[in-house]
């Protein structure tokens, strides 16, 4: 007979392990923005617990509540038992999906259109002109919102603006130094390779001032991450072995990524979870500086003194431990003073597609990280994640407020000398 909850079980020590101490439930965001218990961690173990016995089916009223999390891993840092609600929520879903609990949205977008690289820049420059138009132009209640995907706070969305020409399509395939100390592979993710091209520009020039020839694989494609979150391991699976391809055939030493999310995944979830043995050397942007070679200091005088603070994005903080780093390459720079706000490592309820789906929740959770931004007041948001300075830039428009996002790559390559480095 077939087993309904085949990922699930992979898991039942993981499980058994839950104390029911209920300490997760004040680490948890969502728990402090809606105070119901089967949409914390605590509540969504027992739920699958009980999934796993056979008490209660994989209905839509379990998939609603094992949706609404944001995979920000806050409840594992807190949890005493070492339980990883992360991981259980995970495959839940992914038996959800197996029991054909996948909308056909998310069926589109995952298993079409992220694997066909040269639809998604058209496709989503097309949805983001089509969101602005119609928050432009209809009321905030009209008949047409009926047929939205994600109806909750439409009318308040700023949508990104996408890049007119995408990162895949700036940069050559192989960028070379002359007397290369390293050759290394660049995952640029979706987010760079769409919203912010020029994160991805200065990493390539932070990387061959630094002498380090850059290949970036055109057969890369997205990571994956939103498609084994929503639960479908199967395709995500497929995105692991193409990108293992992609970066074998390149004969890299190592992989650099720039997104934390994108890291995560190639770092440690392709394996961990889907089972796929990724085995290149892959490392966050900050942590290669950092740890990996030393990165050169010779910084050019600043044109202008600026403050900052850093957000420490979940997946990179909490999911790859890489919290120093960045702020160890901040700090060199000069022109820019650091404050460190309160919480820095606190979600911003961007957590991927979350926020499209769940954007009052989302914005509830923006709101406390606010309190904490005013109160050092920067020049600039910096963090280590596209999905999270969307998530801001789109808070900073909203408000109107004077702060700008900026990924510490982007500071650190306007600090080297201007002039191109690199041989054909
Ligand atoms: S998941 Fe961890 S913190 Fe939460 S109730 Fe269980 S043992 Fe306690
Ligand atoms: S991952 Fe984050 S949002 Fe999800 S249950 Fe844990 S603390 Fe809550």
């Amino acid at each position: 007979m077939e087993n309904k909850h085949k990922h699930i079980a992979e898991k039942e020590d993981e499980l058994l392990k839950c104390l029911k101490c209920g300490t997760c439930l004040s680490a948890c965001p969502i728990y402090a923005e809606t105070k119901y218990e089967p949409a914390a961690p605590r509540g969504r173990v027992a739920l699958i617990d009980a999934a796993r016995k056979g008490e209660i089916d994989l209905s839509e009223v379990f998939r609603k509540k094992i949706n609404l999390c944001l995979n920000c891993k806050s409840c594992v840092e807190a949890c005493p038992g070492g339980v990883r609600s992360d991981d259980l929520i995970l495959r839940a879903r992914a038996d959800l999906v197996d029991q054909g609990k996948f909308t056909l949205l998310e069926r589109l977008i995952f298993r079409h259109l992220l694997k066909r690289g040269r639809l998604l820049p058209p496709v989503a420059r097309w949805a983001t002109f089509a969101g602005r138009i119609a928050n432009k132009i209809l009321p905030e209640k009209n008949p047409l919102t009926l047929f939205l995907p994600f109806p909750d706070g439409w009318k308040e969305r700023i949508y990104p603006q996408i890049a007119k020409t995408p990162l895949r399509k700036r940069i050559p395939e192989v960028v070379k130094v002359k007397n290369p100390k390293m050759r290394v592979g660049y995952f640029f993710g979706c987010g760079t390779n769409l919203v912010y091209p020029e994160v991805g520009e200065a990493l390539i020039k932070v990387l061959t001032h630094n002498d380090i020839e850059v290949v970036i694989p055109k057969k890369q494609v997205c990571c994956g991450t939103s498609i084994y979150n929503s639960g479908d391991f199967k395709t995500g699976i497929k995105h692991a072995k193409r990108n293992l391809k992609a970066f074998k055939d390149a004969k890299v030493d190592c992989i650099v990524v720039n997104c934390a999310s994108g890291g995560l995944t190639l770092k440690k979830e392709y394996k961990e979870l889907l089972g796929v043995d990724f085995d290149i050397p892959t490392y966050d942007i900050s942590e290669f500086l950092i740890n990996v070679i030393d990165m050169k200091k010779d910084f050019k005088k600043p044109e202008q003194e600026i403050t900052i603070t850093y957000h420490d994005p979940c997946h990179l903080n909490r999911g790859q431990g890489i919290k120093d780093e960045p702020r160890k390459i901040l700090k060199e720079l000069p022109g820019v003073k650091f404050i460190e706000m309160g919480e820095s490592d606190r979600c911003c309820g961007g957590g991927g597609s979350f926020h499209l789906k769940y954007y009052p929740i989302s914005a509830g959770i923006m709101e406390y990280k606010l309190e904490n931004l005013e109160k050092v007041d920067p020049d600039f948001l910096v963090s280590g994640c596209p999905g999270c300075m969307m998530r801001f830039e789109e808070t900073f428009l909203q408000r109107e407020m004077r702060q700008k996002v900026k990924h510490p790559i982007q500071l650190l390559a306007d600090a080297y000398p201007d002039g191109k480095k690199t041989v054909d």
